[in-house]
């Protein structure tokens, strides 16, 4: 009996570490409950929550060469969605600061990584 306890134990300890250091690479964070899931799973393992609802197919790129060449004009608001910001950015867009806002998101976008963009743009 005092064996067996013995030998389940280490095994055990070694698998709950494994669960903790699953590379965060291909890992989102669920909706539901804030845990780390794995990309491609459809459902929340921990809370059952559907953990990635794609509303969108927005590039990252797109989004950055629309923010330098025609960013002044907010196309590239309008482009992710934000049609309430492209009209701001576009009556604003004779001050010239727009411009220089976009300018600074086309660096944005570029510099955010593809996980963080499509969980802001491309998922609700
Ligand atoms: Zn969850």
């Amino acid at each position: 009996m005092s064996d067996q306890q013995v030998e389940l134990s280490p095994s055990r300890s070694e698998e709950a570490h494994s669960a903790q250091t699953v590379p965060s690479a291909n890992m989102i964070y669920c909706h539901g409950c804030g845990k780390q899931i794995h990309k491609t799973a459809r459902s929340c393992p921990h809370c059952g929550a559907a953990s990635s609802v794609k509303t969108g197919d927005k590039s990252k790129l797109v989004a950055a060469l629309l923010a330098f060449f025609l960013g002044g004009l907010g196309f590239h608001r309008f482009y992710l969605g934000n049609i309430l910001l492209g009209i701001i950015y576009l009556l604003f867009c004779w001050t010239f600061i727009p411009m220089l806002i976009a300018f600074g998101e086309c660096i944005y976008f570029l510099a955010m990584g593809q996980e963080s963009f499509d969980r802001k743009y491309n998922f609700s």
